[in-house]
């Protein structure tokens, strides 16, 4: 049975469903509000300095899921790349995640892997036990010392709250390394598109059955034309923010051009309260195949989200978790609507889990209408 559905957001999410279900026979209608595809992964090429520019911030492919690793392989070519971050503090580079290199840097030691282990295992406050937030996670980790020099700013500036209000989860995305290994992700793929994240999206959406209208907002009255809606918009804005908004994180890029090499690698991070912007990126090192005189430069700034600028990070404290519990339960009496990915589950999704969520999706509602059953109405539990 082939169905007309409607796809909100050309994101991945959008796009890896529009095309699973047009290779199945549907025919798929893509609207994006935006000028482009690719949504929050856009890059552009800057034309004044021809770099490749992760216009929305730095986006590197990192996972360990192999069957998304060969689906994004079949729309474009990877090429490899290795996140190696850096993190300027108290007047000294250092590099992270917190490795046997930063540890013997910051305490002028040179401690073998398991001298470094006991000596952290001796700067740890584990008086909380289990940690209840991300405060109590890094001191029960690293200790104060290393805690405050590279975590306490960084994340109250990221987030805006003390580091005692924030999840413990959030800490826990990042490694702390007994030997000299710098890379910042642990996963088994790691690459950045040779084109860009764009043209790898417009290559998935590039199908007879997909028709996109760019600069298009979607109207909830639209959705009786079709089928089904999938919908990668925010969740709150399907239901008019009518009981509030969710909250998130928007960024601010103070942007600049540097004739040359202007730190040296793709991002450094400044973790020190004192100083504004939470990172540094500069575009061209995420493409070291290519060569480029001139360099263009991000300085990132994070702060609360208003009605009228980008959402970045949900948010996810208490008050938010309640309202998102409002939000799901009423998002699932909703029939003939699939809400998904990152706004439409208000979750922080990496690229490779958001590639492998749409695919689910899209499989399932695939199966299920095969067994007969016309128009499931579902939604990822955020
Ligand atoms: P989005 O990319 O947000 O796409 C949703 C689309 O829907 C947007 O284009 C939007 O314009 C459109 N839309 C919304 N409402 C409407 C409407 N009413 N009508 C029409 N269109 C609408 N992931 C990684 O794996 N590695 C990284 O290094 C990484 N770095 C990141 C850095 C930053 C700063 C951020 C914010 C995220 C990063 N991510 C990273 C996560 C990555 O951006 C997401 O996994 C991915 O963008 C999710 O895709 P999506 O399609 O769900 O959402
Ligand atoms: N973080 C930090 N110092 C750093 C880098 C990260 O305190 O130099 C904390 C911060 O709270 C951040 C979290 O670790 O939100 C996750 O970091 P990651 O680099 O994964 O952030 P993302 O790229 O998702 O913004």
């Amino acid at each position: 049975m082939s169905t007309r559905s409607l796809i909100v957001g050309a994101g991945l999410s959008g796009a890896v469903i529009a095309r699973h279900l047009a290779d199945h026979g549907h025919q798929i209608t893509v609207v994006e509000q935006r000028s482009h595809v690719a949504g929050n992964c856009h890059t552009a090429r800057d034309a004044q300095t021809g770099v490749m520019v992760h216009v929305y911030g730095p986006h590197i492919f990192h996972t360990d899921d192999a069957e998304v690793w060969d689906y994004v392989n079949r729309y474009a070519t990877f090429r490899p790349y290795t996140h190696r971050v850096k993190a300027t503090t108290g007047g000294q580079v250092y590099s992270l995640p917190v490795n046997l290199h930063t540890i013997n840097q910051f305490f002028r030691t040179n401690l073998s892997p398991q001298d470094a282990q006991d000596f952290l295992a001796q700067q740890a406050d584990r008086t909380r036990t289990p940690p209840q937030n991300f405060e109590e996670q890094a001191l029960s980790l690293i200790g104060a010392q290393l805690y405050e020099a590279f975590f306490k700013g960084y994340t109250q500036k990221q987030w805006g709250v003390h580091p005692t209000q924030l999840p413990a989860a959030i800490l826990k995305r990042l490694p702390v390394r007994f030997s000299y290994d710098d890379n910042y992700f642990f996963h088994a793929f790691q690459g950045i598109p040779e084109h860009g994240y764009t043209a790898l999206v417009a290559q998935i959406l590039d199908h007879p059955a997909i028709t996109l209208h760019l600069n298009t907002a979607f109207r909830r009255p639209q959705a009786a034309d079709f089928d089904h809606v999938f919908y990668s918009g925010p969740l709150d804005a399907w239901f008019g923010f009518d009981i509030g908004r969710l909250g998130y994180r928007t960024l601010d890029f103070e942007c600049f051009t540097h004739a040359g090499d202007y730190q040296g690698c793709a991002m450094m991070n400044y973790p020190s309260a004192d100083v504004p912007w939470t990172r540094v990126t500069e575009h061209k090192h995420f493409a070291p195949w290519e060569k480029h005189e001139s360099s263009v430069v991000y300085r990132e700034y994070s702060r609360a989200c208003g009605p009228q600028d980008t959402p970045y990070y949900p948010i996810r404290l208490t008050q938010e978790q309640a309202l998102l519990q409002h939000y799901v339960a009423r998002a699932e009496q909703e029939r003939g609507v699939t809400f998904v990915g990152r706004l439409g589950t208000y979750r922080y999704l990496d690229m490779d889990v958001t590639i492998r969520e749409a695919l689910d999706t899209a499989r399932h509602f695939v199966a299920q209408l095969a067994k007969g059953r016309i128009m499931p109405a579902f939604m990822v539990r955020p």
